[in-house]
């Protein structure tokens, strides 16, 4: 660590501590790493580019202040962009692009790494049978299993991964094949698995690549002419993990390669993982032999987590962050988003962010309107079947009873709010919800509507229904 640069950084941050909300402070100020002072440029190193970008928009002003104070005019700050996917380098590769000129500090250089470069396997070609060849093995130290949070939706997954782990290549779990859709973990878990081999077994050689580089790797070597080489750099791992294989779907010599790095591996009792977003069953387009090799070991779903995990996971990220939420927010965040764990993350990320930008307190309502954001897009359009069950469910009769012609008091209640659900709901119109709920006409449907609006603003009871039921119906 550099002795000046972090004592200018500090003055800096306890003038900036003094101007902003603490909360603002603790989020966007505190993880952030002073690195460098040369040529009256301080760099600092901010955790993500995502960070990198709302200093930029939101501190500029105030860092600017902060710095020329210590450096005077001529101050200038360099943003060094923590590698996301770090792999653990210890040298940062980066690339300087020049600003644009919307920062108030003149000349800011932004560092970004170059993430499509895999600078530690520019030359994957070692000579094999050489033990001791250093293979940098590109996990991701912050995909740990201690913040993969287990929960129904993940537990045979989480906990087979912690067992091959303990035993890599000595369980029955070899392959491990994790699968399961977008954003619900299987990079992160991938990683955790590779992670603490590592760690429990420093000199085992473990690699994580990606099938699209590792792909792009085979291409590259039979133009070179040096495809044995690649066969042999890959028969020297002794942890070879494979992300989203189902990225070799019809490439079927990357397919032939990997079937024979796989059977070698695999007789040596070297671990294999992989990870699919589909189940092997559902794989198209990869050979039969390669499908039944992943079918040796052990195939484990991540599927979506319930909302307690959601909860928890949230909860969780919150605290590494430190950032307080109350419950009824997180729970709010939980409850709406349910399929992608990486869109949970991102909204609780959008509503510290606004909040502390905006200087507006988090509310619920502010919650609402990014939750909305994230998933306006995959909202489900409720039918008029499914209104008539929740309906009926709610008063306890059945979806015909609701229907029938029956003249009850109760009944008819129940058969006008779904009427009126229905309209609210869907795109239906008077005369189709009509025909769907017990063939009634377009002007029976109309009434419905008008009597649910009359009797939610007289009776109390009603209302209550009323409520109730919107709420099971917009879930
Ligand atoms: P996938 O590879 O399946 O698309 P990722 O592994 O990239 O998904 O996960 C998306 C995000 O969700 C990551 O930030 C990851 O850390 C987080 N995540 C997923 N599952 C969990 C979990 N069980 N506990 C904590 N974080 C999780
Ligand atoms: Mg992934």
């Amino acid at each position: 660590m550099d002795v000046t640069a972090q004592s200018v950084w500090n003055n800096c941050l306890s003038f900036i501590k003094d101007n902003i909300q603490p909360q603002a402070y603790k989020t966007w100020f505190e993880p952030i790493v002073a690195v460098k002072l040369s040529d009256n440029a301080l760099s600092i190193q901010v955790p993500s580019k995502f960070f990198y970008e709302w200093l930029e928009e939101h501190y500029v002003k105030i860092l600017k202040v902060a710095l020329t104070k210590q450096l005077g005019e001529t101050a200038k700050l360099v943003y060094v962009i923590k590698m996301e996917n770090t792999y653990g380098n210890k040298q940062p590769f980066t690339e300087k692009i020049p600003s644009s000129n919307r920062g108030a500090l003149k000349s800011q250089d932004v560092d970004v790494p170059l993430n499509n470069k895999n600078p530690e396997l520019k030359n994957p070609f070692v000579i094999p049978g050489i033990r001791n060849v250093k293979i940098e093995s590109q996990l991701n130290p912050n995909y740990s299993f201690e913040n993969f949070l287990e929960g129904d939706s993940n537990r045979l997954a989480r906990n087979a991964g912690l067992a091959v782990a303990n035993k890599p290549g000595g369980t029955s779990f070899n392959p491990l094949l994790i699968f399961g859709g977008v954003g619900l973990g299987k990079t992160h878990l991938a990683h955790a698995i590779g992670v603490d081999i590592k760690d429990k077994y420093p000199e085992k050689t473990v690699l994580y690549i990606s099938a699209e580089k590792f792909t792009q790797q085979y291409i590259d070597s039979v133009k070179k002419n040096n495809r044995n080489d690649f066969i042999h750099f890959y028969q020297i791992i002794d942890v070879l993990i494979i992300d989203d294989v189902q990225f070799l779907s019809g490439k079927s010599g990357t397919q032939d390669v990997f079937f024979h790095i796989f059977n070698h591996l695999h007789q040596n009792g070297k671990q294999v993982i992989l990870t699919s977003d589909k189940a092997p069953v559902d794989m198209q387009d990869i050979e039969q032999r390669l499908l039944s090799r992943f079918k040796w070991g052990l195939s484990a779903e991540l599927q979506s987590p319930d909302f307690e995990t959601r909860v928890s996971i949230l909860k969780n990220k919150l605290y590494r962050d430190g950032v307080e939420m109350p419950d009824e927010i997180v729970e709010y965040v939980a409850k709406h988003i349910k399929t992608n764990v990486r869109e949970l993350e991102g909204a609780i990320i959008s509503l510290i962010a606004q909040s502390s930008f905006n200087k507006k307190e988090i509310t619920v309502n502010l919650a609402k309107e990014i939750v909305e954001k994230f998933v306006k897009n995959t909202k489900r359009e409720v039918s008029i079947d499914y209104i008539q069950k929740v309906v009926s469910d709610y008063f306890q009769m059945d979806v015909s009873t609701l229907q029938s012609k029956t003249r009850k008091r109760h009944i008819v209640q129940a058969r006008q709010l779904a009427m009126f659900f229905a309209k609210k709901y869907t795109k239906a119109s008077l005369a189709s919800i009509g025909s769907q709920i017990g063939k009634r006409d377009h002007a029976t449907v109309l009434h419905a509507c008008k009597t649910v609006d009359n009797l939610s603003s007289t009776d109390k009871q009603f209302r209550k229904y009323v409520e109730d039921l919107s709420k099971k119906l917009s879930l």
